[in-house]
């Protein structure tokens, strides 16, 4: 045995010895009842960050739950995470002077896909590193073809039980670049606009997008805003530049009595939060711009004419229409200044304002059709088994979290306009949908976007649009077939992928492969399922909810919230803070089992845990503690010290030891069974190191009594090592190798060695 105990010079080894003992698959044999964790899926591209690292919890409930004899698995996988990984190739695009409009949807597909190929692998080495004992024979990519067949059926159910429909959404749209963006994809810039202070009835409103006041469905004020107060609820009458138009006057906690004059104008079709704020109190969504960035007045002049409108106002929005945003708004100051409802313009107004990271257009706010999901029949049955206690969750305070966010039942809009994803398997014949918006490369590679029936109409071929076909835009009422194959000739593919947490949310049924799959049998219900507190909504109960909707039974029983790791001030990581803790190179510097046990010690579950070098340097210490007691037992037993049957009647301080050690196997696996991984850690750490080394093996050194000290110390050291192996598998298993060899020990691994019973 090696005078220290170096991790570098143990960890793949043993890493390696379990896997080659098949270790890490479950024991179908045993009749005890299986116990499962599916592993959160990190990005297939991703690197390891310490919030990874937290998924120790789910390695130390399994190690422990193996040596308890249960057949126990922990399933791996990795996610495609959609819009990110997307993100991440088109910069790699950008570098090479190209974008993702040279491409038709397949080959972008098709070319990310090689992208997340050859640069994933990386995430599985580093949860190696960490020695999690995922039994990688079973692991699932998000975008597996049992994947997608399985998010496919459920699709399909749920179109057939109605809970799918159509409607129009808010997006972030770039008309220069004539798509949809994501977020992430929008930049944000300080400009100096005009705020134009408009007369609005018996208000004033200010606002720098003047030319969406024509689609403006009401008004609203700070409940509390004493200038308002009495308005709410009222109707006003507005005299607009199109004639008069009345509107109700809403409270909403949302609008800031500090901006402008402290009244604000709702448009629901262009701007994000007037659209939030529409949802909520139930406001029709009126659009006056269209995806080439261009004022639409049709709804107005479809519906005015000479007999029914002043001259003035039609002859307004004749000239209005089809006008660009820019021009639009250099139209009605003349309009408004002649109306004489233009009281001021503040030309050094300040503001942020989203822009296009492609064209530096500006982000058109613009309601498009998208796909969702009716989410009242789903969240109640989700309430329900909460409430049965079918699933609980650790802390007990994220339950209350959990209906809190159910109870709304807002409905969720599951398409994105992106590529990287599993594409909404819905086909429209263009014959039925003559409207059908499309955007395609054609033979000669040049963008085309328009009609589809206009483009087959100007000798454009099918096959011409099917194959550099980019995106489609069906109406909210188009006629649609669910497929997972083409249906027809003259049908073109939806091009929306669904949300990723639509396909993630089904993570229980399609590791385990629902309906028919023997894992699925076996497994499901999984047992525990471990995450982060913040994906809670996103995540967690999207599963309970597709779980339940598909099988009759909830996807896990017990939800166990952990904490977020933060630096040693208890500050969030960031790049841009420059805290940020590598987990690898903590290994690398202290070993896997020091920061194993770090990132346990100490936390309480749900809130955040502090991790410093120091406390992971003492950790290393506590790990060489154990390499020297261990080092100190092989050479008296190499000096000839042998293993003997213990007497009845022991002397006192074998008695004191050996009680206190039956009392911690006692406390350890309370303490498991509780979820309170920290309280375990430290009476591991308090009973070995204070009781055992300090105090017992101090007193016991010059014993010469024939072996009732050794066989003592080496029965509190050996079960030492088994409550120690789920925290630190890597030193608790090279001890037992050491030991192994010398027939200290009988049971092979120590991994699979029967925990411990306290007697
Ligand atoms: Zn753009």
């Amino acid at each position: 045995m090696d005078t220290a105990f170096i991790p570098k010079d143990h960890e793949s080894s043993m890493y390696a010895l379990w896997e080659q003992n098949n270790a890490f698959q479950p024991d179908l044999k045993s009749t005890k009842k299986p116990f499962s964790i599916l592993l959160p899926p990190p990005n297939a591209n991703a690197s390891l960050h310490a919030g990874h690292a937290m998924y120790v919890i789910e390695d130390i409930l399994v190690r422990w739950k193996r040596m308890q004899g249960y057949p126990t698995v922990w399933i791996p996988g990795t996610d495609h995470a959609g819009y990110e990984t997307q993100y991440v190739y088109e910069k790699q695009l950008s570098k090479q002077g190209k974008s993702r409009f040279e491409f038709d949807r397949q080959t972008l597909y098709d070319d990310v896909a090689a992208f997340v190929k050859q640069n994933s692998g990386l995430i599985e080495e580093q949860l190696k590193v960490l020695g999690f004992s995922l039994d990688w024979s079973r692991k699932t990519f998000m975008l597996d073809e049992k994947v997608i067949r399985i998010v496919y059926s459920t699709f399909e159910k749920l179109v057939k039980d109605g809970l799918v429909y159509r409607d129009n959404y808010i997006v972030n749209f770039c008309p220069k670049c004539g798509t949809t963006f994501a977020d992430l994809e929008v930049n944000h810039i300080e400009r100096k606009d005009p705020l134009y202070y408009i007369k609005y009835g018996p208000f004033t409103i200010a606002t720098v997008r003047p030319e969406t006041k024509f689609r403006d469905v009401a008004l609203a004020a700070h409940p509390k805003d004493p200038r308002y107060k009495k308005w709410i609820g009222k109707k006003v009458e507005v005299l607009g530049l199109l004639g008069p138009v009345s509107m109700t006057v809403l409270a909403d906690e949302g609008v800031d009595p500090k901006f402008g004059t402290g009244i604000m104008k709702v448009t629901p079709a262009h701007d994000p939060h007037d659209f939030a704020l529409g949802k909520k109190h139930n406001l029709p969504v009126d659009s006056i711009i269209d995806t080439r960035g261009r004022m639409d007045f049709s709804w107005y002049l479809n519906t005015h004419n000479e007999k029914n409108t002043e001259v003035k106002y039609l002859d307004r929005a004749k000239k209005y229409h089809g006008k660009s945003v820019k021009d639009m708004r250099v139209l009605m100051l003349e309009d408004l200044k002649q109306d004489g409802i233009l009281e001021k313009i503040d030309e050094n107004y300040t503001h942020s304002v989203a822009v296009c990271y492609k064209s530096d257009h500006d982000i058109e706010p613009l309601v498009l059709p998208n796909w969702f999901i009716r989410m009242k029949p789903l969240a109640e049955p989700a309430m329900k088994a909460a409430k049965e206690g079918l699933v609980t969750f650790v802390p007990k305070r994220f339950e209350k979290q959990y209906y809190q966010w159910l109870e709304k039942f807002i409905d969720w809009p599951i398409s994105r306009q992106i590529v990287w994803g599993i594409r909404i398997p819905v086909w429209y014949s263009v014959k039925e949908n003559p409207d059908l918006e499309v955007t395609f490369l054609n033979a000669k590679h040049e963008r085309v976007i328009g009609k589809v029936s206009e483009l087959l109409a100007q000798h454009n071929t099918m096959q011409e649009i099917t194959d550099g076909l980019q995106q489609l835009r069906a109406s909210a009422n188009a006629k649609f077939v669910v497929s997972d194959k083409k249906p027809g000739e003259e049908y073109l593919p939806e091009t929306d992928t669904f949300d990723t947490w639509f396909s993630s949310g089904q993570w229980p049924l399609t590791t385990l492969d629902y309906p028919n799959g023997k894992d699925f049998k076996t497994f499901y219900p999984t047992s525990v399922l471990d995450t982060m507190w913040d994906i809670l909504f996103f995540w967690v109960a999207r599963m309970i909810m597709f779980g339940l909707y598909m099988t009759g039974e909830v996807p896990f029983k017990t939800v166990y919230l952990h904490s977020m790791v933060t630096d040693e001030k208890g500050q969030k990581m960031s790049k841009s803070k420059g805290n940020v803790i590598n987990p690898i190179e903590i290994v690398n510097e202290f070993g896997a089992d020091a920061l194993r046990i770090s990132l346990v010690a100490g936390s309480t579950p749900g809130n955040p845990i502090a991790l410093s070098k120091e406390k992971v340097k003492g950790y290393r210490n506590f790990g060489n503690k154990l390499w020297n007691i261990g080092r100190y037992i092989l050479l008296q037993h190499e000096a000839g010290t042998k293993i003997i049957a213990l007497p009845k009647k022991l002397d006192k301080e074998h008695a004191t030891i050996l009680k206190s050690l039956s009392s911690t196997v006692k406390y350890i696996t309370s303490a498991l069974e509780k979820y309170r991984f920290s309280d375990a850690a430290l009476r591991l750490h308090g009973f070995v190191w204070d009781e055992c080394a300090n105090t017992y093996l101090e007193k016991t050194k010059s014993n010469t009594d024939g072996g009732e000290t050794f066989t003592t110390l080496v029965r509190v050291f050996t079960t030492s090592l088994k409550l120690l192996h789920p925290f630190m598998p890597f030193v608790t298993e090279s001890i037992w190798q050491e030991f192994s060899k010398t027939h200290l020990v009988d049971e092979p691994l120590l991994m699979t060695a029967e925990w411990p019973k306290s007697v």
